[in-house]
C-alpha cells in the first residue's frame, strides 16, 4: 500500500525500534508474526499513536454511531457455546422464547416510528425446529412494518446452521433471505478464527473455513457483512494474529466487510469462566482491549476502514478510550440489547442514547456523525458538547 507517516510519528516509531510497528506505519501488509508482535511485545503508546493517527486520516476526522435496535428472535439453541449465558437448550424450551414474525415486525415498526432507528440488528439461537419459512416471514414482516429500515440479520454461523437444519445450501438460504428483504449480515459467530481455540470454546459451531466461506459467498452475492473477534478468554496473541490475517486476506479478495468489531468476553456464569485456562489467565485489564483495537487498526490498514469500539462489551468509558486507540465508531444505541447483557454481571442494559454516544465521540476529539449500516453519514441527533480542550 505504501504510506508516508508524518515526521512526529516517524520519529516516535524510530525511537522504539520495533520492526513490525515500522512496517505498519509505512503501510506494509503485515505478516502473521508482525501482528503477533504488535499484540504481545510492541509498546502500546506508539502503536496507539499510529493507529489513532491513521484512523482519523482514513475517516477524515468523522467518528460515528448508529441508532439501532437489537432483536433476538429466539434463545433456544443447540450449539452450547461455552461463553454463552443467553441460550436455553431445546429440552428446556418451555423456559425460553421464540418470537413470532408478527411480534418482531411490531417491535421493529415501533422502534422505527418512535425512536427513528435506522437499523434492525437481529440474531438468535440455533433451533433446528424452525423452518426456513419462519425466517423469511420474520424478514418480510420487519421490512413491511418498518419500511426504510436496514435489516442486518443472521450471522454466518446462523446461515450455516439454518442451511443444514432445513436441507438447503448456504447459497440457497442467502438467496431466499435476500429475496425476502435481508440487507446485510452482522459479524457475530466468528469468535476466534483459529481452530485451536474455536474447537475448545465453540465445538459445535461451523469451522473457521466454513464461517469465512459463507461471508465469501454473501459478498459474491452482493450482501455485505461485518466481522467480530471474541477476545479476553483463552486466546493467545498468535490466535488473534491468525484471525486478523485471515479476515484481511478475505477482504482483499472480496471487499465485502463493512466493519471489524472486537468483542470482549464477559465471563458471567458461563462454563468458559470456569475453564482452567481462563482462570489461569485471569482478568487481562483494560489495556488489553486497547491493544487489541490498536493492533487491529494497523493489521487491517488499507483493507477494513471501520473499527468499532463496542461499548456493549467494553463498557462506556473503555469504549471512549478505544476511540483514541484506532477505533472510529462507538457502535449503536442497541436498544433492547440482550445477548451480551445476559453474560455480564451488569444489569440488563437498555441501550445508550444518541446524546450520550455523541458526547463520547465528540469528547474523544472526533466530529460526531450518525451513520447507517453502510457508513453513509447523517447529522447527529444531539448537539456535541463544547469543552475547553476541544477549542481550536
Ligand atoms: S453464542 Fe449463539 S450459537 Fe452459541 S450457544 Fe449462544 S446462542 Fe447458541
Amino acid at each position: 500500500m505504501g504510506l508516508i507517516p508524518p515526521k512526529w510519528l516517524e520519529r516516535m516509531v524510530e525511537a522504539y525500534r520495533d520492526p513490525s510497528l515500522e512496517r505498519a506505519v509505512y503501510g506494509e501488509v503485515l505478516t502473521r508474526s508482525d501482528i503477533e508482535r504488535l499484540l504481545s511485545e510492541t509498546p502500546l503508546h506508539p502503536m496507539a499513536a499510529a493507529a489513532d493517527y491513521y484512523a482519523r486520516v482514513i475517516k477524515k476526522g468523522v467518528g460515528s454511531y448508529i441508532v439501532n435496535i437489537y432483536l433476538a428472535y429466539t434463545n433456544v439453541c443447540v450449539t452450547r457455546c461455552t461463553f454463552c449465558d443467553f441460550y436455553v437448550p431445546p429440552e428446556r424450551r418451555s423456559s425460553g422464547y421464540t418470537h413470532p414474525p408478527e411480534h418482531l415486525g411490531r417491535v421493529a415498526g415501533l422502534a422505527r416510528k418512535r425512536l427513528g432507528v435506522r437499523e434492525v440488528h437481529m440474531v438468535g439461537g440455533n433451533d433446528p425446529e424452525l423452518p426456513l419459512e419462519y425466517y423469511e416471514e420474520a424478514i418480510r414482516e420487519i421490512k413491511r412494518v418498518a419500511p426504510g429500515v436496514v435489516l442486518k440479520a443472521f450471522t454466518a454461523e446462523e446461515i450455516g446452521f439454518i442451511a443444514k437444519a432445513t436441507g438447503n445450501t448456504p447459497k440457497e438460504v442467502l438467496a431466499r433471505f435476500r429475496e425476502a428483504g435481508l440487507d446485510a449480515l452482522p459479524g457475530g459467530g466468528a469468535e476466534v478464527l483459529s481452530e485451536e481455540v474455536r474447537k475448545r470454546i465453540a465445538p459445535l459451531k461451523i469451522s473457521s473455513d466454513e464461517y469465512l466461506e459463507i461471508h465469501r459467498l454473501a459478498h459474491s452475492m452482493g450482501i455485505r457483512s461485518n466481522i467480530t473477534l471474541l477476545y479476553a478468554h483463552i486466546e493467545e496473541p498468535r490466535h488473534v494474529a491468525e484471525h486478523l490475517y485471515r479476515i484481511r486476506r478475505l477482504q482483499e479478495e472480496t471487499g465485502g466487510f463493512i466493519s471489524f468489531i472486537p468483542i470482549r468476553f464477559n465471563p458471567g456464569k458461563t462454563p468458559l469462566s470456569r475453564h482452567p485456562e481462563y482462570v489461569k489467565k485471569g482478568d487481562r485489564g483494560g489495556l488489553y482491549d486497547l491493544r487489541i483495537v490498536a493492533a487491529s487498526r494497523l493489521a487491517l490498514l488499507g483493507a477494513i476502514d471501520n473499527i468499532m469500539a463496542y461499548w456493549v462489551s467494553m463498557g462506556e468509558k473503555l469504549a471512549q478510550a478505544a476511540l483514541s486507540h484506532g477505533a472510529n465508531d462507538i457502535g449503536g444505541t442497541f436498544y433492547n440489547e440482550s445477548v451480551i447483557s445476559a453474560a455480564s454481571s451488569l444489569r440488563k442494559r437498555k441501550g445508550m442514547s444518541p446524546a450520550r454516544l455523541v458526547f463520547n465521540i465528540a469528547t474523544a476529539g472526533w466530529t460526531p456523525m450518525e451513520r447507517d449500516t453502510f457508513y453513509n453519514y447523517y447529522p447527529p441527533r444531539a448537539e456535541p458538547p463544547r469543552l475547553p480542550w476541544m477549542q481550536g
